[in-house]
């Protein structure tokens, strides 16, 4: 199994290590041809501008629209703002892929990054979940389901037939359960 991780900015370094620990292959994606033959794909967390200007300025805007169209991809927070169709009134580049409303940088200056142990539908016991400058699913729309959230519809994480998105950042805990999940998904399709 070949995983590529859009490798532009942000925590990519730490999904390749996970995806390697659980015995799959990556590919460092910073160029449309790095998009072939891959069975899956992972936007990191990092900072959603960014990510987006880079990916404009380097072409990769259609080619990742079209291959995560129809291929299982996973965006963590930077990444799960990424794939929302609707994010307010910011105005950058996405991919406009998933039915979710999202809510950018979310929990303010005061507790702008936090964790907690969060129960996650699909995962028998709950996980260490790292929140940084998060963003919350505010809204889904038929066909998303949660996965899980914070209580009082404070979504985080959202899957969506081959899509998946979480708010918080697996890559830096030791948990691969969540990882693991992703392959399961791509193995699957
Ligand atoms: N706040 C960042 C953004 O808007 C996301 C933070 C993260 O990925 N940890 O892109």
């Amino acid at each position: 199994m070949k995983i590529g991780v859009l490798a532009l900015q942000g925590a990519f370094i730490e999904h390749e290590k996970m995806l390697k620990g659980l015995g799959a292959e990556t590919m460092q994606v910073r160029l449309p041809g790095h998009l072939n033959d891959l069975d899956g794909l992972i936007i990191p967390g990092g900072e959603s501008t960014t990510i987006g200007k880079i990916a404009v300025e380097y072409g990769l805007i259609e080619p990742l629209r079209e291959f995560a169209a129809t291929r299982p991809t996973w965006g963590t927070c930077a990444g799960m703002i990424f794939l929302a169709k609707d994010i307010g009134v910011d105005r950058q580049p996405i991919l406009g892929l998933m039915d979710i409303h999202v809510n950018r940088n979310a929990f303010g200056r005061q507790i702008d990054s936090f964790e907690t142990e969060l129960p996650i539908k699909g995962l028998d016991e709950p996980f260490h979940a790292v929140f940084i400058r998060a963003p919350l699913v505010t809204a889904v729309e038929p066909g998303v389901e949660v996965l899980a959230s914070l209580g009082e519809g404070r979504i985080v994480a959202v899957e969506q037939g081959h899509l998946l998105a979480t708010a918080f950042h697996p890559e830096l805990t030791g948990d691969s359960r969540l990882h693991a999940y992703f392959l399961n998904k791509v193995n699957r399709a």
